[in-house]
Formats: structure tokens, C-alpha cells, sequence
């Protein structure tokens, strides 16, 4: 095959790896998922909606603002900018693609979210609307004559020549592997909420693609923030637990302990609707105390069969009617601020490769996302990395050796469920020192902890907050204040 038929291989099948593909037309892109659309990624999962300022009285600066300070001011200033200048054009793209946003009379309806001082939330499917935009861009993706779509494998490996990315290696159901060339890569493998104990994220973000990248030398950014939803479902189990929108507390649900009485009164201007990390830490500190919390949502009226059926049908499931029981919820990994360091067009340190999306991070996001910002994230800079690859032609060494860089030995199930219940103890809503440091240790005295990738992931993400002293958005140390003498860091800590 010539450089110039080489496809650009884009790896996830979520929102931002699609809509990166789509934008890339007419160059060929081979697609990569671990599943079939929609099985494994976040992006099906998403109930709030997509962030966009059209509303009266709104306007991109308003949503800049409110991004600023659900990030701590730690966000790279202009790609928020650029987040929130693109935000209407991207629905109205999605509006092309067939996606129906739910309307109220003849406009289009806006919830309102934690951290949103105004009402800019649109819901497609009422909070099914991850799976309403998935399947919008999935259509469109099987309809582009220029996207080719491998069958579900793994990518456990890149192909590097001259330090440039050449391609990946797959691996299918069966074990069987196979080398695939491409003239770029682009990472769009999602999260990492899947190595906490408590999450709301799927099996499949369980951070392969930042691995990945790491383990070929790109350099990660911020990996110490992670955001903690106050509201999972509290229940027993496995894998991910459900996630209660908070778009119920936008129309009008709060948050109470045992005794009913009202867990965020007094501590934050917007309440209930105070950004999540503040919300997260009370729950968890109500948790921590020994008593139950709870979503009240019984005064919530209208239509929940249009407007929260998946809320409905997960508490109906666990034997709960929200419109006259209230909820137990608990705070769970949700979404991570950091990830591979790229620049404002997604190019990681590495020629050839990209990121986009929830793996990736160019600094939008901050200390703490703000709600319904990461599909916005996925599709306002999917469009921008895709439209770069459409024009230029990186193209990748085609001459000389390669090597191909592993992303390394899988834990067993034994020891993920250590790790991730380490990482919920160690890495969760609140931390401190002493607890990060006996972590580390101990994964670092267990070979079957360090020697795995995900081993090896936890233990960078442990250092990063371990070298962040103070607290800054989702990263809460409680021995912060404690201390006489806090020494500063960067800002922006880069972890090589
Ligand atoms: C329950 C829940 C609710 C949410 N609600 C909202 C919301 O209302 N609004 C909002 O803006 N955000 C929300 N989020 C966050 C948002 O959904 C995600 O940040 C976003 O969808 C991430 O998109 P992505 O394309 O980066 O990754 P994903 O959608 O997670 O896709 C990742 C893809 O990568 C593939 N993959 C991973 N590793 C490999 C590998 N090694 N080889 C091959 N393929 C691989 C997977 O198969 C998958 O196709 C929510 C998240 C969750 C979990």
C-alpha cells in the first residue's frame, strides 16, 4: 500500500473518535473499537446532555466563565474559548446528523446543571442522550464511503519507526494478532474510571489508550483529577454503578441524610447544584460519618417518562419508584480531567500520534470538569483533529526498522479488584499523604500489582497527586490545610 491509501486509524468508537473519523473525509480511516458502538464506551452512558450557550441572556462568554471556575482557573484559557465559541455550531452539526434535541413548545428545551448559572443543558431522548448522539454519528459513520470499520479487537501495541507512529497491533476475541499500518493514529479510548472500585464508567475505560501512550514516551498531564460524581446509585455490585443525572437535581431534587435533612443548605451558594466535587465531598463525608445519603427527587413533577426514563427504569429495576421513595447514591469515578498531554490540535509528543476526547488532555477541562462540557469536548474537538487530518499529510516514516511498543501484561481479575479498590481508598473524593504513600508502597511491593499496565497506571496517577500538596478542583487533600508550610508546584505538573 502507497503512504498516500494508508488510512489514519482511529482507536474508540465513542463521540470523539467518530466524530474526529467523520470530520476527516476524504482521507481513508480504518475504526477501531473493543466492541460494537455503543457496548463498551461512556459516551452511550451520558444522560445530562451537551453543554451550549442558547438561551436568553447567555452567550459563550457566560459558559467560558462558569468553565473557568468548575476548572479552578487550572484550564489553558483558549481552549475554552474555543470549546465554547464552537459549542452552537456543534449542535447544529448533530441537528444535521438527525439527532432531535428535546424541545419545549417551538424551542429547544435547556436544563441546567451543576456549576451552569443559566439553563444551557440540551437533552436529546430526555437523559438518554449520550445513546441518542451515538447513534446519530454512528449512522453517519457507516454511510462515509471513507471509513472502514475493523472488527472488535483490542489495540494493545504501537508500531513505531524513526520515533513516529507506523501503525498498531490488534488483537481479536480469539488472541489472534495482527499489524495494522497507518499514516496516523489517533487515541480516542475514553476514561479511566474502570480501575476505581466505585464508578460509573464502563469495563472499557480503563485508561488502555493513555497506557498506551505512555508507555511510547508521550508525556501525560494533571492525571491526579479525577471528578467523583455525588450521585451513583447505591447499590452492591461489580462493575459500574448506575448514575443518577444531575439533571434531576436541576429540576429540583436534593440531597438529605437519614433524618432528611438537607446535605448541601449552607455550603455553597447554588446548593444542591454547587460544582460536583464540592457536592461529591459532602456525600462522601456524610458516608465516611456512617449514615446513608439520599436523592429526594419526590417533588420532581411532570412527565419522568419523557424526561428521566432512564432514571426511571434503573430505579424501578432496584425495586425504587423515585417519584415517591428517595434514592441512595454515593459518590463513584466519573470523569477524568487528565490524560495524554496534546497540543490545542490533539498531536501528542509523538509524531503521528493524536489524542481526542477523555483520554486526551489539552487543559479544557481544568482541576474539574464542568457538567455536559466532555461531549461537547468530544465533538468540538473531534471536528478540529479530523479537519487537520483531512488537510495535511503528517504521513508516517515509511523507511528503516521498526519496534513495536507493548502496552504490557494485563492484571488478573484477582488483582484489578485490588487496584481498583487501592485506588478508591487512596484516589478518591478525599485524600491524603499518608494513605497515597502506603498505597504506593504497596503496589510496589506486590509484583502482581506492578508489573500490570493498569498497576503502572495507578502508581502514576498516585505520584501526580502524591506531588500535588495542595487542593485544586477534584484534587482534595485533607492534610493540605494541616500542614505549616505547603510547597507549591507547577501549576500544569507535566508527568514524562
Ligand atoms: C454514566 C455517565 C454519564 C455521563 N453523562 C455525561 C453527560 O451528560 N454529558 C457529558 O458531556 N458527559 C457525560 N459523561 C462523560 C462522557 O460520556 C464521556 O466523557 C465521553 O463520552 C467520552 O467520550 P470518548 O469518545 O472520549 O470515549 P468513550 O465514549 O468512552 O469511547 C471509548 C472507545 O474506545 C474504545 N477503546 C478503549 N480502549 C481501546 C483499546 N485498547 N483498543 C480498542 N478500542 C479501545 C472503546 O471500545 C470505546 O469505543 C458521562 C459519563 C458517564 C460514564
Amino acid at each position: 500500500m502507497t503512504g498516500a491509501q494508508l488510512p489514519v486509524i482511529v482507536v474508540g468508537c465513542g463521540v470523539a473518535g467518530l466524530a474526529t473519523a467523520l470530520a476527516a473525509a476524504p482521507r481513508p480511516v480504518l475504526l477501531i473499537g473493543r466492541q460494537t458502538v455503543g457496548q463498551d464506551c461512556a459516551s452511550a452512558l451520558a444522560q445530562g446532555g451537551i453543554a451550549a450557550a442558547m438561551g436568553h441572556g447567555d452567550s459563550p462568554a457566560e459558559h467560558a466563565r462558569d468553565t473557568l471556575a468548575a476548572g479552578a482557573g487550572h484550564n489553558r484559557p483558549d481552549a475554552v474559548r474555543y470549546l465554547v465559541d464552537h459549542a452552537v455550531v456543534a449542535v447544529r452539526w448533530l441537528q444535521t446528523l438527525g439527532v432531535e434535541f428535546d424541545r419545549d413548545g417551538d424551542k429547544l428545551a435547556l436544563g441546567r446543571e451543576g456549576g451552569h448559572h443559566l439553563h444551557r443543558i440540551l437533552h436529546a431522548g430526555g437523559d438518554a442522550s449520550g445513546a441518542a448522539l451515538l447513534a446519530a454519528l454512528h449512522r453517519a459513520a457507516l454511510r462515509a464511503a471513507h471509513i472502514q470499520w475493523q472488527p472488535p479487537c483490542d489495540v494493545d501495541a504501537l508500531l513505531l519507526r524513526d520515533q513516529c507512529v507506523a501503525g498498531v497491533r490488534v488483537r481479536d476475541r480469539d488472541g489472534r494478532e495482527n499489524a495494522l499500518e497507518c499514516s496516523e493514529a489517533v487515541l480516542a479510548t475514553g476514561g479511566i474510571g474502570a480501575l476505581f472500585a466505585a464508578t460509573t464508567n464502563p469495563a472499557g475505560a480503563d485508561g488502555s489508550g493513555l497506557a498506551l501512550a505512555m508507555a511510547a514516551g508521550a508525556p501525560a498531564l494533571d492525571l491526579e483529577f479525577m471528578q467523583f460524581h455525588p450521585t451513583a446509585l447505591a447499590v452492591a455490585g461489580n462493575g459500574a454503578l448506575p448514575l443518577i443525572t444531575e439533571a434531576l437535581r436541576g429540576a429540583g431534587a436534593v440531597l438529605c441524610d437519614d433524618d432528611g435533612a438537607r446535605i448541601m443548605a449552607g455550603r455553597h451558594p447554588l446548593a444542591d447544584l454547587a460544582p460536583r466535587d464540592l457536592v461529591a465531598r459532602q456525600v462522601w463525608q456524610v458516608l465516611q460519618a456512617g449514615g446513608r445519603a439520599w436523592l429526594d427527587a419526590t417533588a420532581v413533577t411532570g412527565d419522568w417518562q419523557r424526561r428521566f426514563p432512564t432514571v426511571d427504569a434503573i430505579c424501578r429495576r432496584h425495586g425504587i419508584d423515585p417519584r415517591t421513595q428517595r434514592i441512595p447514591v454515593t459518590p463513584a469515578a466519573h470523569f477524568h480531567m487528565g490524560g495524554i498531554a496534546v497540543d490545542f490540535d490533539g498531536r501528542t509528543a509523538i509524531r503521528g500520534l493524536h489524542a481526542v476526547g477523555e483520554t486526551a488532555c489539552n487543559g479544557v477541562h481544568g482541576a474539574n470538569r464542568l457538567a455536559s462540557n466532555s461531549l461537547l469536548e468530544g465533538i468540538v474537538y473531534g471536528r478540529r483533529l479530523g479537519r487537520l487530518l483531512a488537510d495535511v499529510r503528517l504521513s508516517a516514516c515509511r523507511s528503516g526498522s521498526h519496534r513495536l511498543v507493548e502496552r504490557g501484561q494485563s492484571a488478573t481479575d484477582s488483582a484489578l479488584a485490588e487496584l481498583r479498590a487501592l485506588s478508591w481508598r487512596a484516589l478518591g473524593p478525599v485524600r491524603d499523604g499518608a494513605t497515597m504513600r502506603q498505597a504506593l508502597a504497596h503496589i510496589h511491593h506486590d509484583a502482581a500489582l506492578h508489573s500490570s499496565w493498569q498497576g503502572k497506571l495507578v502508581t502514576r496517577m498516585l505520584e501526580a497527586a502524591l506531588l500535588r500538596r495542595r487542593s485544586l478542583g477534584a484534587h482534595y487533600r485533607q492534610d493540605a490545610e494541616k500542614r505549616q508550610s505547603v510547597q507549591s508546584v507547577p501549576l500544569r505538573s507535566l508527568q514524562g
